[in-house]
């Protein structure tokens, strides 16, 4: 059966210096409307032991822009300083229900910039995006379509670290259950390969199942550790550091949109060609503390991964089992069940005493469809 789900579809927009400036002066008024209700609340909860709630926030709000002090405020946008408010309460429900830690201010450095619409302070229409307070619509690089028909229910805008303006808007699509098929795949995460699996997807992997690390990356990780190495060696709070912070933002952007692009491809062909997916929960494996680059991106990699294989097999009707035991994955004969005594990192493919030649991550990945297979 078809659903509707929501989902956030994000661009690249290149803003007039007009709404750069309009835009960066409702970030600047979300950030302070957010840390000065954050302030408020606290206030009455600690001498108080009283919860403010959302609508009085609000009014005060109202009350702030008819200060002399905060009168900027009424010339923002209203609606983005009101969805700062609804993320403030989220924040509050979300620590007292402990789930969460006591909300923290937004500071001026840290903090992602970013303003988020609701239906009454935007108009779209035939792909064409304006923002309130605007004239013109948004120059959007526009990299694939909304869903026919689109009626996007909120936008967010944000500038990155490294300058970059996006802009996520979020809308209805149809999506619908694939055929079902027969075939099943093990997903094996790996360092020096992004991801081996225990058959090949023509198109996707190598012939073998590999699916290597987006092509630059190893350039881009050089530069990468290069330009993190300058901003300590720069005056704390000059011009110069804050170029070179720029340019570690940049590269860390590059690297991690190409990523993001290959895990999309690579996660909807898996699920596409596949009816059960297997994956190993790596949080055991991480208790082996490595602080390499190498390790961080590929481990942000494989989470990411992860939920994009769970909101898409979910999606599209497929079953996605993860094997959360450790089991020595490696070490085991997928064709015959032996363990080898000993299997060292350097090991790329060995032979078993039952004459089966294995590549060491095709392998473990056939084992972890197994392992999946004999849990469920
Ligand atoms: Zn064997």
């Amino acid at each position: 059966m078809a659903q509707i789900v929501k989902r956030a579809f994000k661009f690249r927009f290149y803003p007039t210096p007009e709404q750069a400036d309009e835009l960066a002066r409702t970030f600047g008024c979300v950030r302070l409307v957010y840390n000065k209700a954050l302030q408020e609340r606290t206030r009455a909860y600690r001498s108080e032991g009283r919860k403010v709630s959302y609508v009085e926030s609000s009014a005060a709000l109202t009350e702030w822009k008819r200060t002399e002090e905060l009168d900027f405020l009424a010339e923002v946008s209203s609606v983005p300083l009101q969805q700062a408010l609804r993320h403030l309460q989220t924040a509050f429900a979300n620590f007292f229900a402990q789930r969460a830690g006591y909300p923290a201010f937004k500071s001026r450095k840290k903090s992602r910039l970013s303003a988020e619409y609701t239906r009454s302070a935007f108009r779209y229409h035939d792909g064409r995006l304006t923002l309130a307070k605007m004239d013109a619509p948004l120059n959007i690089v526009w990299s694939r379509p909304l869903p026919e028909g689109a009626d996007p229910s909120t936008v967010t805008v944000s500038k990155d670290a490294a300058g970059r303006w996006s802009v996520s808007i979020l809308c209805e699509d149809t999506v619908r259950p694939l055929d079902p098929t027969s075939d099943m795949v093990g997903v094996d995460a790996g360092i020096t390969a992004l991801v081996t699996l225990s058959r090949p997807i023509p198109g996707v992997t190598d012939d073998d199942g590999k699916v290597t690390n987006p092509r630059h990356e190893r350039a881009d990780r050089r530069r990468l550790a290069r330009a993190q190495r300058i901003p300590a060696r720069k005056e704390k709070g000059s011009a110069n550091r804050d170029r070179a912070r720029v340019k570690v933002a940049r590269v860390h952007a590059r690297i991690t949109d190409r990523r993001r692009d290959v895990l999309h491809k690579l996660t909807t062909a898996i699920v596409r060609e596949n009816q059960v997916v297997v994956i190993e929960d790596l949080t055991v494996r991480n208790l082996v503390k490595n602080h390499s680059l190498a390790r961080a991106i590929s481990d942000a990699s494989w989470r990411q991964m992860r939920t994009m294989l769970e909101y898409k097999a979910q999606w599209y009707g497929r079953e996605l089992l993860v094997v959360d035991r450790w089991f020595p994955s490696s070490k085991l004969c997928s064709a015959c069940g032996a363990l080898q005594r000993f299997m060292p990192l350097n090991v790329r493919d060995w032979v078993c005493a039952c004459g089966v030649v294995h590549d060491r991550d095709v392998n473990a990945a056939k084992n972890i469809l197994a392992a999946g297979l004999a849990e469920r």
